[in-house]
């Protein structure tokens, strides 16, 4: 099947969920978007109450900020596919618990399966904890890992770069090394 058309399908199955409490509160389900050929998948944590309202990715402040970043790495927004790993918003913007992010796992699964991307591009805690479980985040941040055919740049996410100066510079100094690297990509 096209990957268009399963990237639909997969939409249209997390629009019914009710696999976690989340889908009580929620006004949208915020799959993500890009195309479904996508070689780089950016991927954060859950959506905010822009993305909650819009049912659209990193649109609110820390899209914004995301913007910004990649401009720095020279990614046209259009070109890599958006997403988190929890697709509902959590209210008042408190962290998933271990139990939404273990219920709405299979959807970021099943979008990496379909659009079987080259890069992935973690933004905070909860997308790296996914792929290197029990690990350090500060072990691996701004360091490019190859692991099973696939590269991974691991970062913080956005929001604490809005948060914290120290961090958004790290952010900064991190998305040109992103530049470099897809030099030739
Ligand atoms: N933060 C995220 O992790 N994802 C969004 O879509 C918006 C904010
Ligand atoms: Fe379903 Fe995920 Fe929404 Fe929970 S957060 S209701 S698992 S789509």
């Amino acid at each position: 099947m096209k990957k268009a058309i399963e990237v639909k399908k997969l939409n249209r199955k997390i629009r019914n969920c009710k696999k976690c409490p989340l889908w009580r509160t929620r006004k949208n389900t915020v799959p993500g978007e890009g195309p479904a050929n996508a070689k780089i998948i950016f991927a954060g944590q859950a959506p905010g109450s822009e993305e909650d309202k819009t049912g659209r990715p990193f649109i609110g402040r820390a899209g914004r900020f995301l913007n910004q970043l990649l401009r720095i790495a020279n990614i046209k927004r259009e070109k890599v596919f958006i997403t988190s790993p929890i697709k509902c918003f959590p209210p008042k913007n408190r962290k998933p618990t271990e139990k939404e992010i273990e219920a709405c796992l299979p959807y970021f699964k099943k979008q990496i399966e379909i659009i079987n991307p080259q890069k992935f591009i973690l933004l905070g805690e909860v997308a790296f904890k996914i792929f290197f479980s029990g690990k350090k985040l500060k072990d691996f941040r701004g360091k490019f890992i190859k692991k099973a055919g696939k590269e991974y740049f691991v970062n913080y996410h956005p929001a604490a770069g809005m948060r914290f100066p120290r961090i958004r510079k790290i952010l900064e100094k991190d998305f040109k090394k992103i530049r470099e690297n897809l030099k030739d990509f």
